[in-house]
Parts: structure tokens; sequence; C-alpha cells
């Protein structure tokens, strides 16, 4: 185990807090696939393993993982084989949509609590990260659904820059990969007691992101397309502009900069290379802090659902297995290796499971249309 600094504070007293939180040991290196099967041509302990950064002739598995992670880039002429991996991975993670009337019976009696990522799950990937806008019908329908859910946005992107995206107040945010976590502006009418929650595990990290982000910057400003964002606790380097054939030259880049920050490891997530603290913390334990600070520690009466569409998101998809709570949705055109136990396929099908999750619980909210 090991411990972890918690800040709290009392939005009435405006007093802050400082609690020592014990973590059990991170589960994001040895994450493991829970399907078998997957239609990667390696495992994700494999994959992983060849990711270490320090290690020489590592560098191709992680093109190769950048390659895998933007599967649009070796999927424009899907084979029969393809089809076929289609199939097959549509039976094991069927849609969300296709089994939204099991889904809802498994939640009976129990309060449902909505995690939502961001990009490419409440908005589309799209070239610059940072015109990657929600729709006003998205954003119609995340309100809703706080409305009758707690519901919290869990992103690799900075708190800040989230909520500028959202701009919904009702939410739980957990930004820079759950390394900075704050509950609704306006006060939860689901969280048990007064206190508002900031959790900010990272904080003494702050300087040296704010350095590596400018050298970053600096080395990568040769490449074409490399876009460098700074997310306070954490650094992404997009490589969504840049050419394929580019891909080596930025992650030799990435890798010269990291070489002098051994307290910070490099992780991938779609179309992007991420710098974060080598603290225990991910997506994952956002998920259980976040469900502890609902009150919902240890309860056996809650039902959260998880939806994301990237490797990051696999932390909290496993946390669920591990809890038999709940579920994770990836969202996914292509099959991919993961803990989520359905799929989506895109953003707008993500608005429509949780335009029905809001249809089901308040038919009112929606004009008067009847329960599924
Ligand atoms: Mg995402």
């Amino acid at each position: 185990m090991t411990k972890q600094n918690v800040i709290v504070s009392d939005k009435k007293s405006g007093l802050n807090m400082s609690i020592t939180m014990a973590m059990s040991k991170s589960s994001i290196l040895t994450m493991t696939a829970q399907k078998p099967g997957g239609y990667i041509s390696f495992s994700t302990t494999e994959l992983l393993k060849n990711l270490e950064i320090n290690g020489e002739g590592r560098i191709n598995a992680w093109v190769e993982s950048m390659r895998a992670s933007s599967p649009t880039h070796i999927k424009s002429t899907p084979s029969l084989a393809d089809h076929d991996r289609r199939s097959s991975w549509t039976v094991s993670h069927p849609s969300a949509l296709d089994m939204f009337e099991q889904i809802i019976d498994a939640s009976k009696g129990k309060q449902i609590v909505m995690f939502l990522d961001y990009d490419g799950t409440l908005s589309p990937i799209v070239d610059d990260p940072d015109k990657a806008f929600m729709s006003d019908a998205m954003r119609q329908t995340v309100r809703k659904l706080a409305g009758c859910f707690p519901t919290a946005i869990v992103s690799g992107r900075c708190r800040d820059k989230v909520y500028s995206f959202v701009r919904l107040a009702e939410l739980y945010y957990a930004g820079s990969h759950g390394m900075d976590i704050k509950g609704p502006a306006k006060g939860s009418k689901y969280k048990k007691g007064s206190r508002a929650v900031l959790f900010q595990p990272a904080s003494e990290f702050l300087p040296m992101i704010d350095e590596v982000y400018k050298h970053l910057v600096e080395k990568t400003k040769s490449t074409p397309g490399a876009k460098v964002e700074n997310n306070k606790f954490c650094v992404s380097v997009h490589f969504r502009r840049v050419e394929e054939k580019k891909w080596n030259e930025l992650f030799q880049q990435v890798k010269s900069v990291l070489k002098e920050y051994p307290e910070l490891r490099l992780t991938q997530g779609r179309k992007v290379l991420e710098i974060r603290p080598t603290i225990k913390w991910d997506k994952g334990k956002a998920l259980e802090f976040l469900l502890e600070s609902l009150g919902f520690a240890n309860c056996s009466d809650v039902f959260p659902v998880y939806i994301g569409d990237d490797r990051t998101d696999e932390d909290a998809f496993k946390i669920l297995r591990e809890k038999g709570q709940g579920f994770g949705i990836l969202v996914s055109k292509f099959p991919k290796e993961t803990c989520a136990s359905y799929s989506l396929q895109e953003p707008d099908e993500v608005r429509d499971f949780l335009q029905r999750l809001v249809q089901w619980k308040r038919p009112s909210v929606l004009g008067g249309q009847s329960k599924v």
C-alpha cells in the first residue's frame, strides 16, 4: 500500500484540510486482458513491457503501438478476416444499445453512477485537439443525465480545459487522468455531507510538468503537426496531425527529453503520447475515489457505468471487472483488446445510450416518452 495526500475543502468555512489516503498497488502496468482472443497481435502485458522507454530496441514497439492506437490508418480496406474479427468481437462485446434492457435489469435496486471520458466519447476525435468540441445536443443530454444520476467526466485533459468544453457546473470533473478531481461547482444533491471535493495527488509535480512542457515544445517544433499540450499534471504530445513517417522521429524527441526526468513516465493514448508523474494514480483510481467521495465505498448497491474509448480508460474498466460492479463500455468501431463488457461505435451512439438512460429514469424529461 502507498499513501497519497488528499485535499478536502470545506465550502462553508473555506478551509482546506489535507488527509492521507492509503492506496493499493497501482494496476497500470499489470493490466491483463479479461477476454482472450483479442485481435491485436500482441498481448497488453507484452505490449506494455515493450513500452518501457529506457530499453534500447523498443522504439519500433512504440511506433507499432502508435499505429495500433490509430486503427483508421491501417483499416482503410477491410478484408474478409477483418470482417470475421469484427463479428466475433461484436459477440464478445455487444452493443450497449442492443443490451440496454439487460443492463437496466442488472442495475435494479442499485444507484447508477456515470463516468464519461471526453475525447472520442462525448466529442469526435478531430485533427486539432483545441477544437474537440462537443455538440449542443450532447451537452443537453449530459445535463439531463446529471439530473438523473451522479455524473463525472474523467479525462486526460486538464480539468479547466475539459470544463471549457463541457460547461456543465453540475458534474464532477477528474482532469489530468484523475490527478485533478473537483466536485460540482453547484454542490451535489447526491453527495452525503457538505464538504466539496478537491483532490490533487500530484501537486508537487506541477513545476516539473511545466518545465517538461517547455522542453517538449522546443524539442518537437521541428516535427510538423506535433502539438504539445500542458494538462497541468501531465503533458500530452498529440500526433493526430503528424505524418506517419515522422512518428519515429517524434517519439525519439519525446524520449530524449524524458531521459532527464526519471520521475515521469510515458504512456500512450489514442493518437497521443502522454507524460505523467510516476505516482500510482490513474483513471481507475479516480473512479474509486469518486465512488468513495459519493459515499459508495464498500457498497453493494451501487452500479457504476464507465464509458471511454482509450487505452487509459482500461484502468477504470479493469477496476469495475475486479469489483464485479457495473460495467465498462468501450467506444470503438474496431475490435480492440479491452476489459470493457460492451461497446458503442462512436459519440453519436454514446448520446443515444445516455438518452435512453434518461428516458428510462425520467420519461417526462424527454417529452413524456414511455419507458423502455
Ligand atoms: Mg478518450
